[in-house]
Order: C-alpha cells, then sequence, then structure tokens
C-alpha cells in the first residue's frame, strides 16, 4: 500500500506524466475490420516519394497550380471580418443553394434549392453520404474503372460490393452497354459514373451516354455522378446523364468547387437529386458534419457570382495545355488519346507502369502516377496532370523524352 506523501505511484497515477508515446497501443488488434483491410491511396505514394527529393517535377497530383479567384478570397476574407464563423443551415446557406441551382441550368439540369441541393464538405463528402444512403450490406455497386480512387472504398465503408467495370483504350475509356454487360452490371443496384473522367481525360458524348442511360433505366440501376470536372471540357460541352429523360429521377448529381474554382483546400461541393435522396443525405449529413465550412460557403457564393470570367481563363490555359502535352506524347510516339476534359492526360506506356513510374522518378526526378491504381484497364498508362505551369510542364516533358531515348 502507497502511504500519502510518498512518491511511490506518483507516476502512473497523476495523470501529468503519463502521456509519453510508448511503443504499445491498445488499438491496433482493436480497428473496425473496414478500416483495418482499407489500404492507402497509391496516389499519395508518389506525392511523398516526390517530396522525398527538391529537383521533382510533379505531374502526379489532381489539384489546380493556380490559387482561387481571388474575387472568392476576398469574400472570405470579409465574412471572417464580419464574424460569420458560425453553423449554416444543414443543407448549406440559401443563397449559395440557389446560385448552384441556377449555375447547374448550364447542363440543362433544374433543381429546387430548399428540397433538392445540398452543400457539402467537398464532393468527397456526396459521395460518401450517396453511397452511405444508398447501399445496404451485399448491395452492388458498378463502377467503371480506370477511375477516381475513392468509389471503391466508399462501396466498401458503407457496406456494399464494388463492381469493376473495366472501360477500353480503345474506346476511349467511354463507358458502354456493351461493356456493363460484360461486367454483369445488370445485376448491380447502382452506377457511380465519373466524365470527365479523372484519371484518363475521357469525356462522354450526349449518343454516348444516351447509350449507358438507356442501359440504366433497363436494369433499374440508380446513377451517382460525379461531375466535378464538368465545367473543364474543351471539345464541346459537359453532357449530364441526369438530361436524359427518365434519368432525373434516378440519378443522383455531384459537383464542386474544387476544380473549376481552384479552391481544393476551402473544401465545399454539393450534390443535386430527387428530394428522397438529398433527406436521406442530410440526415446523415446533420450528424456527422452538421454543415459545410461557412466561410468556404460564402468563398463559393461569390465565385459563383462574379469569378466566371477567371474560371474561363483557366479552362484556356488548361486547353492549352493539355494540346501541347498530347502532341508532345506523339512525337515520342507514346500512343495518347486526346484528352477531352479534366487536367489530366492518359498515356500508354507499353509495359509495367508501376517500374515505368518509378524509373523514371528516379532517373529523371518527374513524377507521374501509373495507371493501375485507378483500377482495371489502367495498368500500361500513366496519369500525368497538365495542372501544372507550362514551363515546368515543357521541363518534365523533355526529361520523359530523355527518358524513352535513354531506354
Ligand atoms: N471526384 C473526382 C473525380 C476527383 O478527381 C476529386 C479530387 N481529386 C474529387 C471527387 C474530390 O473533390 P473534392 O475536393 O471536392 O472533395
Amino acid at each position: 500500500m502507497t502511504e500519502r506523501g510518498s512518491n511511490a505511484g506518483v507516476e502512473e497515477d497523476s495523470g501529468g506524466m503519463g502521456n509519453e508515446p510508448t511503443d504499445s497501443s491498445a488499438f491496433g488488434n482493436r480497428l473496425s475490420e473496414r478500416a483495418a483491410t482499407l489500404s492507402e491511396s497509391g496516389i499519395r505514394r508518389y506525392f511523398e516519394l516526390a517530396e522525398e527529393r527538391d529537383d521533382v517535377i510533379s505531374l502526379g497530383v489532381g489539384e489546380p497550380d493556380v490559387s482561387a479567384p481571388w474575387g472568392a478570397r476576398v469574400a472570405a476574407i470579409e465574412s471572417l471580418e464580419r464574424g460569420r464563423t458560425s453553423y449554416t443551415a444543414n443543407r448549406g446557406l440559401l443563397e449559395l443553394r440557389e446560385r448552384v441551382a441556377e449555375y447547374l441550368t448550364r447542363w440543362g439540369l433544374s433543381y429546387d434549392p430548399g428540397e433538392e441541393l445540398l452543400v457539402t464538405t467537398g464532393a468527397s463528402e456526396a459521395v460518401d453520404l450517396a453511397l452511405r444512403a444508398l447501399v445496404d450490406p451485399g448491395d452492388v455497386v458498378a463502377v467503371h474503372q480506370p477511375t477516381y480512387i475513392s468509389y471503391g472504398p466508399g462501396v466498401e465503408l458503407a457496406g456494399g460490393e464494388m463492381l469493376p467495370v473495366p472501360t477500353r483504350a480503345a474506346d476511349e475509356f467511354a463507358l458502354t452497354p456493351e461493356v456493363l454487360s460484360a461486367a454483369g452490371a445488370e445485376e448491380a443496384d447502382v452506377l457511380v459514373l465519373c466524365y470527365p473522367n479523372n484519371p484518363t481525360g475521357a469525356t462522354m458524348s450526349r449518343e454516348q451516354l444516351a447509350r449507358v442511360a438507356a442501359f440504366c433505366r433497363e436494369h433499374d440501376l440508380l446513377v451517382v455522378s460525379d461531375e466535378i470536372y464538368a465545367a473543364l471540357t474543351y471539345d464541346g460541352g459537359h453532357a449530364s446523364i441526369a438530361s436524359f429523360s427518365g434519368m432525373r429521377e434516378r440519378t443522383l448529381v455531384v459537383n464542386g468547387f474544387s476544380k473549376a474554382y481552384a479552391m481544393t483546400g476551402l473544401r465545399l461541393g454539393f450534390a443535386a437529386g430527387p428530394p428522397e435522396i438529398v433527406d436521406a443525405m442530410t440526415r446523415i449529413h446533420q450528424y456527422t458534419m452538421l454543415s459545410a465550412p461557412t466561410t468556404a460557403q460564402y468563398a463559393a457564393l461569390e465565385a459563383l457570382s462574379s469569378c466566371g470570367d477567371e474560371v474561363d481563363r483557366m479552362r484556356r490555359e488548361y486547353d492549352r495545355r493539355r494540346r501541347y502535352v498530347h502532341s508532345r506524347f506523339e512525337e515520342m510516339g507514346m500512343d495518347c488519346f486526346e484528352p477531352t476534359g479534366a487536367f489530366y492526360a492518359f498515356p500508354d506506356c507499353g509495359e509495367d507502369d508501376e517500374a515505368f513510374a518509378e524509373a523514371l522518378l528516379e532517373e529523371q526526378g518527374v513524377a507521374v502516377v501509373p495507371g493501375r491504381v485507378f483500377g482495371a484497364g489502367g495498368e500500361g498508362h500513366l496519369r500525368v496532370s497538365y495542372a501544372t505551369g507550362m514551363n515546368e510542364l515543357k521541363t518534365a516533358m523533355n526529361r520523359i523524352e530523355t527518358f524513352l531515348v535513354s531506354r
């Protein structure tokens, strides 16, 4: 027994010195199976490798190389100056939802700001909420690949089963009823669609989308359509699957401010769909997030109101880089279809993409992401982001050429 006043055992009991790091943790084997088995994003690994050296040019990250439009930043600053630091309505500022509704009309989409729109913490939250609101254990979610890396883990975390649907380089990575059928997607409950596509830079024409829409109607698939790159298309505009007859009622549209408005760090996106799904998502959101970041909502409101010219300028600049990157790959003899949306090219590297990306980083200090990270059909390709300044892009392309010549 420890006597009062004695020092024995004080260290253990006082709490004052007990927070030193130790070698053991009670959490290791107590993590949920879902968390424990979730794999790390393959993209981050390349990002981290690139950061270890200071001569590296990174074409690896899917993020604009510019800051958000000044008008949006000023609106954020002013909202802080006025002390607007509280929560907003769960669904987001009504004024912002009204602007978003107006913004969506450019793609022939019409949503009620009161009942059919939800402002989220990035498009990421909207995708996560949609999957959690739609997927029961055992439900099947078809995900065309190669595609953005978050959908598979999102399906897994929601307890569903992902059905990969490999698209083909020969179709320029467009989704077709043929590849959906080949994968058995008739049996799926939900389809996650991502066009303009990350990582391929592919877009889908109205004719191509009409065929996918017909497949979804025929086989009663719901659609979560991630259209975050909708404002970044270069050959003709974006078409939303929700604008096809019989599709509005079965589609949830996801979009956001990260890409077109260069607002990645402000974490703002939105979802648009029929009241039932938006209500269900709002119910989850009200517990997990309460409301999207208030400062970012004021920035977004201004972005939609007055920053259209800046978005047009950014798009023209991406377009210039897109044509440059594509022509350089062609000259080097790397097969690469001309991307028509987002800010990625997806050249064929003709061999093990992982080995190619690692050697390119090692020997020439250029970071790209191996296509296989994005799922089936991505092997043998590289994701090259051209959201990088033109001078750096030129140096990077010269280095890639040197690399190819040296092999
Ligand atoms: N969807 C796609 C297709 C993306 O490429 C990204 C970002 N890389 C996101 C969603 C996530 O966007 P946000 O920053 O709005 O969460």
